[in-house]
């Protein structure tokens, strides 16, 4: 993808006309060198530096300069170094040396800005002059009468509680500040609380009673505070406790100071960096931060989540023959038709040039995600009158869902990607499926019906993975995997079908058709002469939950001349969230028929280490999705080191799913992890095809 907001000159080019309005200062510096990367105007003013982009100049000099208590401090203490650390700072109030030479007190805010996988790729800072504010407080130490420091802090409110009593002094000033005449309010402590914002009352009360009991820790707290116009005030209060002549607590006295701007300000800022400046939309940024919440959130409920990735066909030419500014107003109105198109909750950005993604929410199933994108290409393919032209466009979209296509954000949009390169292929203003390893790409809208005749047909099929040791060449399972081939000899893959059947009420008639077809195969590879081979068979969410399962089980069983022993229930660790008593239960069900449980796709943020420990499992899978991380991802191998060695310290087998390298098989033998299912050991293949593999491939 070209995205022009990739390029930090052009970027910086667009967000300087914007950023330099700000009455706040700005500095963006890069990971990991450190470099500054761009000033705003305010920056250069209140830092004393000479030029937008320093070279050779980087924040280490220019934001490292802090001085604390009149002396140089640590560099990597500067708020914009600990941002590219990954740390959120602030707002703190810092000094700094200046390029000039002064010294200036700033309120600063830093934040590390993550690229798509979450590594830091920049820090942004913004901070504001509070050099006065900081005299006045100064003062404020040396003080001794209430007269003195109501004179000398003009700008701020000023406070005084006697805690015995209850009673409380407001400064007149303070009182205006909230709209109010001196004899407007009485000096009560409970008429201040009165005032406090709902949301922050407990956490203002819960201070105040922290520091009544750790008088020496710093009190400075901010909330929101009701104005006499019932808007609420952004008020930052800091205060020192005064104790009677036996040290214990007497009075309280401090200052309130409005912070309101300041905060508007920092939204501002905070706005104007996450969006885009044509449409208003969220950026690529934000969308990223935006998506976590909603994964995490799609993960606990269970729902699916899709991305639709959207690019507006024969763009190009409007921008070639009318110019940008046309081109801009059509991108504005596609952003317009697309806020209309989908429902509240769903989230739509633009990436840059005629790029949009929208996140689709809380969906039940996958034919959801296919009716919104059906829907917006009708909607961008309508004409667009623009000034006095019809100019005509339409959107070639494709999708990805969580969790089938990608367990994260960034494996999501670049399937999505993917699947709208192949719509734009197969012809324009149309949606398509992501379909991994080059499968077909299908319409789920038209599947519901498929799926019935096709099933009735005995269209669907069962294909075999092998599951290996590899230090013991020991064959432990295959997998068996559903496959229903198109016409085209093109499979439709099982997480794109098998959410349909779940939803139309198929999925037990198709699970049942599973264990049976499982357990022909197994019969059909003894009459070969092979030994005995364990099977693994996966269960669905849906399947696991059905209270019947292990009545129904107990039945059939008897008829599949099979040794229930032989064949591995896989249970995705997504079916088992909720409530984990039921669970184990559960689980000990099928497993008093005599079959054993394998905990499928672990790691992907489900199920967590200590529920491993209590649930009856004698296997357990890593997610593939980790598996691909590797070797670079450290987190990912923080999850993967541990959930070895606490599988193995458990005696529970951990097999590594979805190997496709060498380099992979030797980071995994490396830390004994020798059993593993992957493309590098094979793929799935058809029952008949697996004899002569098994033969081949000499394992015993
Ligand atoms: P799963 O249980 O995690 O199955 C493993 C998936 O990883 C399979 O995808 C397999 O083809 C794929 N795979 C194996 N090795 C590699 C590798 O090295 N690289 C990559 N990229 N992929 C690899 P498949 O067959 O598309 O199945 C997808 C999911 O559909 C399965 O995930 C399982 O959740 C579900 N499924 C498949 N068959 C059945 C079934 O009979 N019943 C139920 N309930 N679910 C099934
Ligand atoms: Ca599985
Ligand atoms: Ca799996």
């Amino acid at each position: 993808m070209d995205d022009p907001l990739n390029d930090p000159h052009l970027r910086f080019r667009h967000l300087a006309e914007v950023l330099d309005q700000m009455p706040v200062g700005v500095s963006i510096a890069e990971a990991p060198s450190g470099k500054l990367l761009f000033n705003n105007a305010e920056a250069l003013r209140l830092l004393r530096l000479p030029l937008r982009t320093m070279p050779g100049f980087d924040s280490h000099t220019a934001h490292g300069a802090i001085v604390f208590e009149g002396r140089p401090a640590d560099p990597q203490q500067s708020p914009i170094i600990r941002a590219l650390r990954g740390e959120h700072v602030g707002p703190e109030e810092i000094n700094y040396l200046r390029g000039d030479g002064t010294t200036v007190c700033l309120l600063v805010n830093a934040r590390p800005v993550r690229n798509a996988t979450g590594g830091i790729v920049e820090a942004v800072a913004t901070f504001s002059d509070v050099t006065d504010k900081k005299l006045a407080e100064l003062r404020l130490q040396d003080a001794e009468t209430k007269l003195q420091l109501a004179v000398d802090m003009a700008s701020l409110g000023f406070w005084e509680w006697d805690i015995a009593s209850n009673d409380a002094y407001f400064s007149p000033h303070w009182k205006r500040q909230i709209g109010y005449q001196d004899h407007e309010i009485t000096n009560r402590f409970d008429e201040w609380l009165r005032r406090v914002h709902p949301d922050d009352l407990r956490m203002t009360q819960e201070r105040i009673q922290d520091f009544l009991q750790n008088p020496t820790q710093d009190y400075r707290i901010e909330f929101r505070f009701r104005h006499r116009d019932k808007s609420y005030r952004w008020i930052q209060a800091k205060a020192r406790l005064v104790l009677d002549e036996h040290g214990r607590p007497q009075r309280m006295i401090g200052t309130h100071l409005d912070i309101t701007d300041h905060k508007q300000r920092e939204e501002q800022v905070r706005q104007t960096v996450q969006h885009d400046r044509l449409t208003g939309l969220p950026n690529r940024a934000l969308l990223l931060e935006l998506a976590d919440g909603w994964l995490s959130a799609a993960q606990r409920s269970g729902k699916l989540f899709a991305v639709l990735f959207i690019d507006l066909d024969e763009f190009k030419p409007i921008n070639d023959s009318y110019g940008h500014h046309i081109g801009d107003l059509v991108l504005k109105e596609v952003a317009m038709r697309l806020k209309t198109s989908f429902r509240s909750q769903d989230i739509i950005g633009r990436l840059g040039g005629d790029e949009f993604v929208v996140l689709v929410t809380q969906l039940d199933n996958a034919l959801g995600a296919a009716h919104a994108a059906q829907h917006a290409v009708r909607q961008l393919s309508l004409p667009y009158r623009i000034q006095d032209l019809e100019l005509r466009t339409s959107p070639s979209i494709g999708i990805s869902l969580f969790p089938g296509h990608g367990k994260d954000i960034a494996s999501l949009l670049r399937n999505a990607d993917t699947a709208m390169y192949e719509a734009k292929q197969r012809g324009k203003a149309s949606y398509r499926f992501y379909a991994g390893g080059g499968d077909a790409i299908v319409d789920p809208g038209q599947i519901d019906q498929r799926l019935r005749t096709g099933f009735a047909h005995n269209e669907l099929q069962l294909y075999f993975q092998p599951i290996v040791d590899m230090h013991t060449h020991r064959l432990m399972a295959v997998e068996a995997l559903l496959r229903w081939p198109g016409a085209d000899g093109s499979f439709v893959p099982p997480d794109v079908f098998l959410p349909v059947a779940e939803q139309n009420g198929m999925m037990r008639e198709i699970g049942g058709w599973v264990l049976r077809e499982a357990c022909a195969q197994h019969g059909r590879w003894r009459q070969e002469g092979l030994r005995a081979i364990e099977i693994g068979i996966n269960l669905s969410a849906m399947e696991f939950r059905d209270a019947s399962l292990a009545n129904a089980l107990a039945s059939t069983m008897p008829r599949l001349d099979i040794d229930p022993r032989l064949l591995w229930f896989e249970i995705s660790d997504r079916a088992l969230t909720g409530n984990l008593d039921y669970a184990v239960c559960a689980l000990n069900e099928l497993k008093a028929l005599g079959m054993r449980i394998t905990l499928d796709d672990f790691g992907a943020g489900y199920a967590s280490l200590e529920q491993l420990s209590r649930l009856p499992i004698d296997r357990v899978k890593i997610d593939r999705s980790l598996i691909a991380t590797l070797p670079n991802d450290r987190a990912s191998i923080a999850v993967i080191e541990a959930a070895i060695v606490y599988g193995h310290s458990l005696g529970i087998e951990v097999i590594a799913e979805g190997l496709e390298s060498e380099e992979v098989r030797g980071f995994l033998e490396q830390r004994h992890c020798y059993q593993a299912q992957g493309y590098f050991l094979a793929r799935p293949m058809p029952g008949a095809e697996f004899s002569a593999w098994y033969r081949r491939a000499g394992l015993h």
